[in-house]
């Protein structure tokens, strides 16, 4: 195989269930040796786009090549595609070992029994198991779970692997711990990860390259600090959860929302008006004091105290929640009075503006 070909291509692949278009002419790829999210909120498409690269599905249109060859119709079983899936899926009456030597034992490959000690303990060794190979799935931990899931599919020596939301069972504080292995174990072999999520924390922290999935188009494929920092339509914006997101009109160069009017350089395009400023850019201002550009009043509401920031929430006249991120390495926040009025404001040329009449 040709190093610089994409380990997997989708070529306008749309999938339908009766009138719903769960996959809508998708092109999609990813290079050898990448780890790619695949973010998208419930119901986009992900699982379906795994199926579909997994060969448990067929699209109705469209290719799907693997290493270069054309795989449409090819079963699942003859693609050598890994899969982790989001609930485990392990057996409960086998051992660890067992689960993780399930794929050579259905009699199709011919792999003698001291290469299949070989490879499990290998596996094992790889996802941190060791010692626990003779249990049962109900003796281990939910983590583990996770870990024998991964290790059953890595056994099989794939080139690419699809993980359905591999973390959502487990707690934050599993979840950070498995995050940083999944990325370490991608690092030491020759595969592709392909890793869905609906975090956009998650999706940002593991992947090498970021795809966002929305209503079963692919909207926006960029490096973590790209999307993150030029969410390319508004539909990014509100996914990503970092921007608090204006309506308003655009007009000869000029944003009117609720702040008042801007005035606007670049605008991209997208299917309404609307004005986008991160919540580590907004700030509030007691009433009266100078403002940098847009004066938005908002009543303070809570905050909370995440560690390494604060959150402050405010709310509009029009009952709309707009976010304040507050680093702490930055000193410490002024207090606000719970029911009192303030005026938010930001630099403008740090806003984000979408519109139907864009600039470029
Ligand atoms: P996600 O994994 O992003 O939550 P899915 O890929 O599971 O979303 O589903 C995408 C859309 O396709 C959803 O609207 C879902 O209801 C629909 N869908 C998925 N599988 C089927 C099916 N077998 N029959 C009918 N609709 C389906
Ligand atoms: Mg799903």
């Amino acid at each position: 195989m040709n190093q610089s070909e994409p380990v997997f291509r989708l070529e306008n692949v749309t999938r339908r269930y009766g009138d719903l278009t769960a996959l809508d002419s998708i092109n999609f790829e990813a290079p050898r040796n990448e780890y790619l999210s695949l973010l998208g909120p419930s119901g986009s498409g992900k699982t379906c786009l795994l199926r579909i690269i997994a060969g448990f599905e067929k699209p109705d249109e469209g290719k799907v090549y693997f290493q270069g060859k054309d795989i449409t119709s090819l079963p699942a079983h003859e693609r050598g595609i890994g899969f982790v899936f989001q609930n485990f899926a392990l057996f409960p009456h086998l051992s660890v070992f067992e689960n993780i030597a399930f794929g050579f034992r259905n009699g199709t490959m011919n792999v003698d029994a001291s290469e299949i000690d070989k490879r499990v303990g290998e596996a094992v060794e790889m996802v941190g198991l060791a010692g626990l190979e003779d249990r049962n799935p109900e003796q281990i931990s939910g983590g583990q779970k996770q870990r024998v899931a991964l290790a059953r599919t890595l056994v099989m020596q794939p080139k690419l692997v699809l993980l359905d939301e591999p973390l959502g069972a487990l707690d934050a504080n599993l979840r950070g711990r498995m995050q940083t292995e999944l990325r370490m174990i991608r690092e030491q072999l020759d595969v592709t990860f392909l890793h869905v999520t609906g975090s956009e924390t998650e999706a940002l922290a593991m992947g090498d390259t970021v795809s966002v999935l929305d209503s079963g188009k692919i909207i926006q494929t960029g490096a973590p600090d790209e999307i993150y920092n030029d969410p390319s339509s508004s539909d990014v914006a509100l996914f990503l959860n970092r921007f608090n997101l204006f309506e308003g009109k655009l007009e000869k160069g000029s944003f009117a929302g609720p702040f008042g009017e801007v005035a606007v350089k670049k605008v991209q395009p997208n299917d309404r008006d609307m004005y986008a400023i991160r919540y580590d850019r907004t700030k509030a201002y007691k009433k009266g004091q100078t403002v940098p550009g847009p004066a938005l009043p908002a009543k303070f509401l809570a905050s909370e105290y995440l560690g390494s920031s604060i959150i402050f929430l405010f709310e509009t006249v029009d009952r709309k929640q707009v976010e304040i991120d507050h680093h702490l390495s930055f000193g410490d926040p002024d207090e606000y009075k719970v029911g009192e009025e303030y005026v938010l404001s930001w630099d403008p040329a740090q806003a984000l503006v979408f519109g139907k009449e864009a600039t470029q």
